[in-house]
């Protein structure tokens, strides 16, 4: 995987572009002028490996919370302004490590040039963030919708750029995967700023973390992306793990643990959905990156075992336990699960 050229920038402690790691990101759904709720869903979202929190930012009391919030919390926060500019310059004054404006929605020069001079002075990045469904009508109403998408972004990165302001990352998204990949296909190659890639409004957990993968996993593979943010109707943290598990599945990015598990089949000995779903409840609360396999039988059980830092390859009614390659046991169907996580609790504690 070849990665894009981009140019890299700072949004608080986390650089996006570059060479940096792709950055997981997402965005809180509490009322941003509720501090407490809003600090407290951040903690957890940081506890969860999110590295970027987005807030909504819709009125003059939601701005001015931004300070109170950014006391409490030390992620970088980026404020989403929609509409009026003078909630970014207030998000701004307030402290917040980056922006989020949607073109089209704030239209006149003047107010955002005074955005663009304010942004550049506390060095805090502006995400032109295009969404399919909130093109303004009246521009380039006869093309197509992907076309309209990447000349709105270039036409304010150019404007920006008129205003000497080059601390700009864009996104692109649509609830079509096809529009979202081509969208970002044609942007990647006409500008050199990051990309935060996503599939807008990607629906509830199941079928949004699909369409996610598979958007946002072809863009990766084909080296465009800088961060990633996957949009489900979800707790936030569920957005967070499921966009570690892309890049995980890509070999970008590793946190926590990965498990193996065969999907079992007429040879299982053992009940092979009820014990891998027992040792991923469990694994839940691990953040080390690990590979646990729960392998049913001997066809490919030893083989994936052997290959995990810890693994259960199983017989008849029983399971050799794998660490590091090799076999420390062999225990009951009952003892399975009990004997993998004392394994891997002794793995992760050695280390
Ligand atoms: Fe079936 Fe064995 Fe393969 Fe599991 S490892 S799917 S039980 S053949």
């Amino acid at each position: 995987m070849k990665r894009r050229h981009s140019i890299p920038l700072r949004i608080g402690k986390i650089v996006v572009g570059g060479d940096a790691p792709i950055v997981v990101q997402s965005m809180t759904k509490t009322d941003t002028r509720d501090v407490s709720a809003t600090v407290n869903q951040i903690r957890q979202l940081e506890d969860c490996g999110c590295e970027i929190v987005r807030l909504a930012v819709p009125d003059i009391q939601a701005a001015e919370s931004i300070a109170a919030i950014k006391k409490s919390v030390s992620v970088p926060l980026v404020a989403d302004i929609h509409f009026d500019y003078r909630l970014a310059l207030l998000a701004l004054q307030a402290g917040v490590d980056g922006l989020r404006l949607n073109p089209g929605n704030i239209k006149e020069r003047e107010q955002i040039a005074r955005v663009a001079k304010l942004a550049k002075e506390r060095g805090v990045p502006i995400r032109i963030g295009v969404n399919a469904g909130s093109l303004p009508a009246d521009f380039q109403p006869d093309a197509p919708l992907v076309q309209r998408m990447v000349n709105l972004a270039m036409e304010q990165v150019r404007l920006l750029e008129s205003m000497d302001f080059n601390l700009i990352k864009v996104s692109l998204k649509a609830f079509d995967v096809p529009s979202t990949i081509q969208a970002y296909q044609m942007i990647a190659s006409e500008m050199s700023y990051p990309l935060h890639v996503g599939i807008t409004e990607a629906g509830l957990p199941r079928s949004g973390a699909i369409r996610s993968a598979v958007g946002i996993g072809i863009l990766l593979h084909q080296g465009i992306g800088d961060t990633i943010r996957v949009s489900l109707s979800a707790h936030p943290c569920e957005e967070v793990f499921v966009a570690y598990e892309i890049l995980k599945s890509l070999g970008l990015r590793q946190r926590g643990p990965t498990l193996v598990s065969c999907p079992s089949c007429g040879r299982a000995e053992v009940d092979v959905i009820t014990v891998a779903e027992e040792v991923n409840k469990r694994l839940k609360k691990i953040s080390k990156p690990i590979k646990v396999a729960v392998m049913g039988c001997i066809v490919n059980g030893p083989g994936e075992a052997k290959d995990a830092d810890v693994g259960i390859a199983c017989g008849k009614g029983r399971g050799a336990i794998f660490k590091k390659g090799k076999v420390i046991g062999t225990v009951g169907e009952d003892a399975l699960v009990a004997a993998l996580l004392k394994e891997v609790e002794a793995l992760i504690g050695d280390e």
